[in-house]
């Protein structure tokens, strides 16, 4: 990873989203500090987190909004959104009311979001594969349906986290620069 000091060639805010308890803030900090919590508190939420990225011979600063559990109640405003060009919209593969949920997100995303946000649809917990809930299919159909990327992850393995974050942000950056 890059110093956080280094010069930058652009800097992309995107947002996290989607139920809570999905994995979203351990995402965050696998992605931002390579950590995983077993024991996360919903309440203890940082804003946000910075990484920079390598694309191609660009040096991008991704700054990564967190919700700090407003996501229980429904709290998201259009502030979170306001600037974002990317979204990772997690479910937990183990909750199927998570994936349900994904339409209310959608539909928020749209209503908040700028037009051309890039949204990746996000299936965590693939650790948990006994436990599943949702078919790899079922979202895969779903990124397909809604033009999204789509991407199955382990925060706590250290699974397509990279890949996920990373998706998003070459396409952020094929799409605006
Ligand atoms: P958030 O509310 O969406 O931010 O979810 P958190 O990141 O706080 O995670 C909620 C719970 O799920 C915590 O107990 C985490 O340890 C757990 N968790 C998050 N990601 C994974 C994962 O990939 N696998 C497993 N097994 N547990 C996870
Ligand atoms: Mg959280």
């Amino acid at each position: 990873t890059e110093s956080f000091d280094e010069e930058c060639d652009y800097l992309f805010k995107a947002v996290l989203i989607g139920d809570s308890a999905v994995g979203k803030s351990n995402l965050l900090s696998r992605f931002a500090k390579n950590e995983f919590c077993l024991e996360s508190k919903p309440t203890i939420g940082v804003e946000f987190a910075y990484r920079n990225i390598r694309v191609g011979d660009k040096l991008i600063k991704a700054q990564i909004w967190d919700t700090a559990g407003q996501e229980r109640f429904r709290a998201i405003t259009s502030s979170y959104y306001r600037g974002a060009l990317g979204a990772l919209l997690v479910y937990d593969i183990t909750r199927k009311s998570t994936f349900e949920s994904l339409k209310k997100w959608l539909k928020e995303v749209r209503e908040f979001g700028s037009r051309e946000l890039v949204v990746v649809l996000v299936g965590n917990k693939s650790d948990l594969a006994q436990y599943r809930e949702v078919n790899l299919e079922d979202g895969r159909s779903l990124a397909q349906l809604e033009d999204l990327s789509f991407m199955e992850t382990s925060a706590k393995e250290n699974l397509n986290v990279e890949e996920a974050f990373l998706q998003m942000i070459t396409r952020i950056y094929q799409l605006s620069c």
